[in-house]
Order: structure tokens, then sequence, then C-alpha cells
């Protein structure tokens, strides 16, 4: 079989890309489909009678409430951002499920009673069938087994009925929809996988942008992304948050005397440190050279000043370097770079006030 560069189904986040991706491109199939279904209807309403047009449209329409009332409630979970990497698995599984019966529904245009012109009436249900499937492969092309769906569905019924009709033209066209049907199936494979690849390197690239190789941790780009939402989030939910604005003592002194290696393990386990002792949500960065800024949601100054005490007596035991530090908590008026400036002035009163200790910035005056 194929063999895949990318693991499937391995990264919750390239699912979440992957996953996001179909439902928008489903969006924009619900066009194509009407259109291919009033042309269909119109078909059948020639070559058969317009009450079987209309039955057959009706229950493809009816087939297919399921999956659009699907699209809507992804589209509206997705604007409130209530959708995210850890439970996005789900929506590929109802996608695929909601979308057999409207499948199966469209392609029963086949069956219907034609007649006489029943090659007249396949062979305009071929042009659309493989006009449709061009969209298809591009709406559905990062999920495979919507794709395979899909294509199953609405070719092998149509490659059955040829064959079965017995004719040299309906053999003939039989036969080129099978040579149809094998070169899409081994191209869809190879467009799916390329995607996927693509999505990885993407969300690595992504990841590499905004992490500091050295300690692991976020970079300021990292933080420009997430403090854009911040402000407003807090606001919103009436939350307080706090900045701690970090600085080692004397770093240079540090690497002149134990040499520059010393001095890049120390950053890489003071980086431990600050993670170990901060909770999941809060954010810890590597702002500068040996600066560090975390950002706390719903957190207050004193809460704020435990976590520094912590960080600051296990850095002390834990490595031969001492910090300083400067706290700020966030007010409504100002915005997240006022707030690092006062931070960074209580850093400032710290390592001027002797080192070794953590300073509170006092409230913004109105
Ligand atoms: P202070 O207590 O006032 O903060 O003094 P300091 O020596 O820590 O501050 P200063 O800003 O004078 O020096 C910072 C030093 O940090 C200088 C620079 O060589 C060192 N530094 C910055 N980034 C790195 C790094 O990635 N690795 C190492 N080993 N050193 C770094
Ligand atoms: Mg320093
Ligand atoms: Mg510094």
């Amino acid at each position: 079989g194929e063999k895949y560069l990318v693991e499937r189904n391995s990264n919750p986040e390239v699912d979440y890309e992957r996953i996001s991706i179909l439902h928008d491109n489903a969006k924009f199939g619900y066009l194509g489909m009407t259109i291919a279904v009033s042309f269909l209807a119109v078909v059948i309403a020639n070559f058969s009678t317009s009450r079987v047009a209309i039955t057959w449209m009706s229950v493809v329409v009816i087939s297919y409430l399921p999956r659009v009332s699907l699209s809507i409630l992804f589209s509206r979970k997705s604007a409130r951002r209530e959708i995210n990497k850890d439970n996005i698995g789900p929506w590929e599984r109802h996608f695929f499920l909601s979308s057999i019966l409207p499948f199966i529904c469209f392609s029963a245009a086949v069956f219907m009673p034609y007649g006489e012109s029943r090659f007249e009436a396949i062979t305009y249900y071929a042009v659309i069938v493989m006009s449709l499937l061009a969209g298809g492969v591009l709406t559905y092309s990062t999920s495979l087994p919507a794709l395979v769906l899909f294509m199953r569905l609405s070719m092998l019924p149509l490659i059955a009925m040829c064959y079965w009709m017995q004719e040299f033209m309906s053999v003939a066209l039989g036969l080129t929809l099978t040579f149809a049907y094998f070169l899409l199936s081994r191209l869809m494979t190879r467009l799916e996988k390329l995607l996927l690849e693509n999505i990885t390197l993407k969300i690595e690239n992504q990841h590499q942008s905004l992490t500091d190789p050295l300690t692991k941790l976020g970079n300021r780009r990292r933080l420009l992304l997430h403090i854009k939402d911040l402000i407003p989030v807090s606001l919103r939910r009436g939350e307080q948050f706090s900045i701690i604005l970090l600085d080692i003592d004397h770093f240079k002194i540090f690497n002149d005397e134990n040499g520059h290696s010393a001095g890049d393990k120390l950053l890489v386990e003071l980086s431990k440190i600050l993670v170990e002792c901060s909770r999941d949500q809060d954010l810890v960065i590597r702002y500068g050279g040996e600066e560090f800024l975390l950002v706390l949601p719903s957190t207050s100054l004193e809460a704020a000043s435990v976590l520094t005490e912590r960080i600051r007596a296990v850095t002390k035991e834990r490595t031969r370097a001492t910090i300083s530090a400067g706290l700020a908590m966030h007010s409504d008026q100002e915005g997240f770079e006022q707030l690092v400036q006062r931070a960074d002035k209580s850093l400032y009163k710290a390592k001027e006030s002797g080192r070794n200790k953590y300073v509170l910035a006092e409230a913004v005056s109105r």
C-alpha cells in the first residue's frame, strides 16, 4: 500500500486543520450540489416524468438536511471558538455519516424509469457526475474517507448501469468510466497525502517560528499572538490578569566566570523552573536574552507574588544564580505595552535595591 510520510490521525493539530478545511469547503460544495441536482431534475423530467423528477429532487434535498444542519452548527461553534484540537475529532465522523444518505439518494438518479431513452439519460448523468467529481475531489480532499465515499457512491452505480444495459455505446462509456475511477482513486490518495504533508509542515513551521530554540519557550512572536485576545477576553469576563517580568542577576558575570555554555544551561534550567512553577493556562515567554515574561490569566497581584516568591526560592536552591522580578496587574484602560513598561520599572527598582527580590508595580493612577 501507500507509504505515509506522515502518521495518519496521529496529530490533533493536523486533524484540527484538516477537519476545519473539510467543513469550510463543504459550504462551497452545497452550491455545486444545488446546481447539479437542479440540472439532473430537468434531465429526469425530460426522459422520465416530472413527478419522478420532483420526488427524486425532494428526497435528495431532505436527505441533505442533516448534513446542512451539521455544517451550520460547525460554523456557529467555530465562530464562538468552541471547537479546538481536542474536540474536533467527532466532527469528521459526523460529516462522513451524514453524507452517506444524500450521496445514495443522489445516485439513485441512475435507476429512474427512463424507458427507451435510458442511455441518453445516463449519458447526461455521467457528464454531471464527472463535473461534480472535480469539485468533490477538492471539497473532500482533506478527508480521505469522505472522498472515497463520494466517489464510490456517485460512480459505481453509474458504471454498473452502463454494463447492465449491454449496448455497445453504454459498455464503451462504462469502460471509460472504469478507467476514470481507477485513475481518480490513485490520484486521490496522493492528493490527500500531499495535503497532509503540507498541513504538517505548516504547523511545524508555525511552531518553530513561535518557539525559542534554546529554552523551547515561546518567543515574542508567540506573545504577540497570545495577547491579541487576552485583553478583550479578560475585560469581557471581568477577570484581572497579571504579568511577571523576570531577569537573571549579574548574568554577564556568570557567563564570564563559567563560560557561555554554562550560561545557556542556566537559561534552560530556569525555563524548566518557570514552567514547573506556573499553571497550564499561564504563558511563559523568553522575552529577551536572560529576561522572561510570564502572563498569568485571572491572577491577582498577591497570587502573582506568591508564584514569584516560589520561583525565586526554587531558582536559588537549584541554580547558582538569583533572579529579580517586576510584577504588574493589568488595569482596564491600559494596553499591553504600558503594562510591560510598568513591570519593567518595577524590575529596575528590584535591581537597584539590591537584586534577588521582586517589586510590585503600583496601580495605575486615573
Ligand atoms: P543585571 O543583574 O543588572 O541584570 O546584570 P546582567 O549582567 O544580568 O545584565 P546585562 O544586561 O548587563 O547582561 C545580560 C547578559 O546576558 C549579556 C549576554 O551575554 C547574556 N546573554 C544573553 N543571551 C544569552 C544566551 O542566550 N546565552 C548566554 N549564555 N548568555 C546570554
Ligand atoms: Mg540580568
Ligand atoms: Mg537583562
